[in-house]
């Protein structure tokens, strides 16, 4: 088998000094490791009955849109601040240095929805904590996050207020 995970890239220093960015674009280039990551994300959430995935951009979008496709639900995209044609709602969260905001429609979660959030990187969890309340504040029901990596040692797990279900720990 393939050593899928050596298809993440380590990229020191970018996009700026002391940031080790993980590169997916080699695994998401290869199909059965584009296979491998999407089934490893969707497949604890088979039978979980959800309704919508939150994907959040962008790599969110790549990710979200299999694992939505796969478990038979709809997706909806969490953005950055004024890339949303219509009505949003929007949280703003706290950085390391500053903040930040991300925004999704107001009408594409409703009451009662069943919903799935996936990214592909969790690191601080600002991001993804955010995007819970834009779920919460909308009246979704958070069944769980998928992520592809999680940097263990930024803790962010313990900013989401859902379990975290992670393919790889680095
Ligand atoms: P955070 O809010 O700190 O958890 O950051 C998560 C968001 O930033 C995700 O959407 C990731 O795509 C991106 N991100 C943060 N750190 C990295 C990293 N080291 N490599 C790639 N993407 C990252």
């Amino acid at each position: 088998m393939t050593d899928f995970i050596s298809l993440i890239r380590d990229v020191p220093d970018w996009p700026e000094p002391g940031i080790v960015f993980k590169d997916i674009t080699p695994l998401l280039a290869h199909p059965e490791g584009l296979a491998w990551a999407v089934d490893r994300l969707y497949e604890p959430f088979v039978g979980h009955h959800i309704d919508q995935v939150v994907g959040i951009e962008s790599r969110g979008f790549i990710f979200g849109t299999a694992v939505a496709r796969a478990l038979g639900a709809g997706f909806i995209p969490v953005r950055k601040p004024g890339k949303l044609p219509r009505a949003t709602l929007r949280r703003d969260y706290t950085l390391e240095y500053g903040s930040d905001a991300v925004e999704m429609h107001s009408d594409a979660v409703r009451p009662g929805d069943r919903v799935l959030l996936v990214d592909d990187v969790l690191a601080t969890g600002g991001t993804m904590a955010a995007s819970c309340e834009l779920v919460n504040d909308a009246g979704g029901e958070l069944i769980g996050c998928a992520v592809l990596i999680r940097l263990s040692a930024l803790d962010g797990v313990e900013r989401v207020p859902v379990a975290v279900h992670t393919v790889l720990d680095a």
